[in-house]
């Protein structure tokens, strides 16, 4: 910690990668409390002139936390999910939140699109059957399931459901989807009830957000409903899944196959998932590509500028918007 720590503006809690965190040191006195052996002792210390906070999601922020800087006014955090920051502790302290979204949708809808075709169209099997050797060996590959003109159903039609809905009516795909509110505005037809959702839908996409709210909404029942011939494609947190209810579908055959880009216990997994093929994997990167990144990092940084310098921040989350 230098000088310019004392009398700190800023408190950085996580890292955003080098440009971002040597433009944030440039333009303000940032205390980045990530590279502290004692990063609570170091906020004890150092923490009490500071106006704005900039974490991650992966970070979060606690309320023990937002108890240790009260002059903080605004936390600007990196990712669209916020569950991991204490916001109701944000609400009573008056401090606002932004989060990033928008910039993230059209790579995360990509990523939800490279899963489920995946798991419809067998490629990671595929591509060890070829490397392997057994196409000279055993010959044809099996059968696998088409996704042109089939039933896509949305589970959270919010900015990255929009998105994903949008590219399946590129596949011709009737698109349908289950919210808490129906959104009139959407051009797609809105069920209420998830279970039904899941028996109309061939492929079902989770993009809700996680947290307490929608933990384990996708469970055996929807699952069920969804059947030996559907697919469950999770690109939004593991929670919403039931993931042991899932492990049985996929081993006896009640459910057609999954890909998840997030897991319950990440980086955790059930040692069943290691030998299932109707099953495709990616380590949470919804929204890592270079491009993608270095774009939610800007955000966050015009997020501190503009509430730096007119107290307001650009993208509000719902919960603390004037
Ligand atoms: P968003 O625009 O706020 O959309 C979320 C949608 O979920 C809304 O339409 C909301 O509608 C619906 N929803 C909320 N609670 C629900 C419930 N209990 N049952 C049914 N629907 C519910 O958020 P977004 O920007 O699209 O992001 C969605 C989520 O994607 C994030 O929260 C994050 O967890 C995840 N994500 C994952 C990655 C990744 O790397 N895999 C990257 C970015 C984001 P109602 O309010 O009407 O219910």
């Amino acid at each position: 910690m230098d000088s310019r720590t004392d009398n700190c503006e800023v408190i950085q809690l996580a890292s955003l990668g080098d440009a971002f965190d040597d433009q944030l040191a440039k333009r303000f006195r940032v205390l980045p409390l990530w590279q502290s052996a004692s990063p609570q002792e170091a906020l004890s210390a150092l923490g009490a002139s500071a106006r704005v906070a900039v974490t991650s999601v992966r970070k979060g922020l606690s309320r023990e936390q937002i108890a240790l800087m009260p002059s903080l006014q605004a936390v600007c955090s990196w990712g669209v999910g916020y569950e991991t920051l204490d916001v109701s502790a944000a609400v009573e302290h008056g401090v606002k939140i932004s989060n990033t979204p928008e910039v993230l949708d059209d790579c995360v809808a990509d990523l939800a699109w490279a899963l489920l075709l995946t798991v419809a169209r067998q490629t990671a099997t595929g591509d060890r059957y070829v490397k392997g050797g057994l196409w000279k060996t055993i010959g044809a590959f099996p059968l696998s399931t088409r996704v042109s003109g089939k039933r896509l159903g949305i589970l959270g039609m919010g900015r990255i459901g929009a998105a994903i809905a949008q590219r399946g009516t590129g596949f011709s795909m009737e698109v349908r989807y289950n919210n808490r509110r129906e959104r009139p505005e959407s051009p797609y037809q809105y069920m209420a009830s998830l279970v039904e959702l899941a028996q109309w839908a061939d492929f079902l996409v989770v993009a809700c957000p996680g947290g307490e709210s929608t933990r384990h909404l996708v469970n055996a029942e929807v699952l069920d409903a969804l059947g030996p011939k559907g697919f469950v494609v999770n690109i939004a947190r593991g929670s919403v899944i039931d993931e042991q209810a899932l492990e049985s579908a996929l081993r006896e055959g009640r459910l057609g196959g999954a890909g998840l880009d997030v897991l319950e216990h990440e980086p955790k997994m059930p040692e069943a998932f290691k030998s299932m093929d109707q099953l495709a994997l990616m380590p949470h990167v919804g929204s890592a590509t270079h491009d993608t990144r270095a774009d939610m990092a800007q955000l966050v940084f015009d997020n501190v500028v503009s509430y730096m310098e007119t107290g307001r921040l650009l993208t509000p989350v719902a919960e603390t918007r004037d």
